[in-house]
């Protein structure tokens, strides 16, 4: 198990936004954590990259407990977030905003190692590499979400936490950016992913978690998650074909 969270609850004041939540993820795996809006989820993520402290419960990662450990810490130790709202680096190139991705490697690293995960990522997102030289505020919203997802595997991390990547996006924008995502785990990435577009997360995923009011009601196989009657009526809109 890579990231074992262990009923975990996390407080804004004494607003209760996580009850007891416990989910893991392997090595390899893309895990994607489904629900409607306010569930929780984007405080989950936040909660294991330290940006909140959960009040109760424990987080492991690579054998290492990390509850208490800094963002920084935590970025170290192997997770990178994406948030939501693809926050790129409006007057940064693109080649420079994946550059800026690195950077916490760049001492132990060296700049050829990253010129070459900078090619790896061209590799999954060749829009990226047309416009290497564009300033990223000028990028389109799916261009731009592709770059945040690239500076994010350019930490190297051996989780890549992704919130909402599809928010925003066009339908076929979507279908190729979740292509691109399952490039990646071709590639090894290990992935939780926050989604409200559950059909899409839950036909991209290999496992996933239902959170309701900030407590997983569900999980299993996305397969099967995918063909549960619960899921499709309350997050499908009805049965998939
Ligand atoms: P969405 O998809 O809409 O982003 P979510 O599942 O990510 O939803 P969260 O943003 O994690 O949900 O919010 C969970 C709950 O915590 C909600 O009830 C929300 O109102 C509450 N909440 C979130 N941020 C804060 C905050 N800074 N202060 C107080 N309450 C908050």
């Amino acid at each position: 198990m890579l990231l074992q969270i262990d009923s975990i609850s996390t407080y804004y004041g004494h607003i209760q936004a996580l009850k007891d939540v416990s989910l893991h993820v392997n090595q390899g795996e893309i895990v994607a954590l489904v629900g409607a809006n306010g569930a929780g989820k984007t405080t989950l993520l936040n909660t294991i990259s330290g940006l909140l402290r959960a009040r109760e419960g424990r987080i492991l990662f690579d054998g290492k407990e990390i509850t208490r450990s800094s963002a920084a810490g935590i970025v170290r130790a192997g997770i990178s977030h994406v948030p939501e709202r693809r926050q790129v680096f409006d007057t940064l190139t693109v080649y420079d905003n994946l550059l800026l991705g690195a950077y916490q490697r760049y001492r132990r690293d060296g700049r050829k190692a990253i010129e070459k995960d900078i090619e790896r990522v061209f590799e999954l997102f060749p829009r990226l590499e047309e416009r290497r030289k564009q300033m990223a505020g000028t990028l389109s919203g799916g261009e731009q979400q592709m770059l945040a997802i690239g500076r994010g595997v350019m930490a190297r991390p051996k989780v890549l936490l992704l919130d909402e990547p599809s928010l925003g996006l066009a339908p076929l924008i979507v279908k190729s950016l979740f292509e691109m995502i399952a490039a990646l785990r071709e590639s090894g990435q290990t992935v939780l992913l926050v989604e409200q577009n559950a059909r899409a997360a839950l036909k991209l995923a290999d496992r996933a978690y239902v959170l309701e009011t900030g407590r997983v009601v569900l999980e299993g196989a996305a397969q099967d998650l995918l063909q549960d009657s619960r899921v499709q009526a309350a997050y499908l809109g009805g049965k998939v074909e």
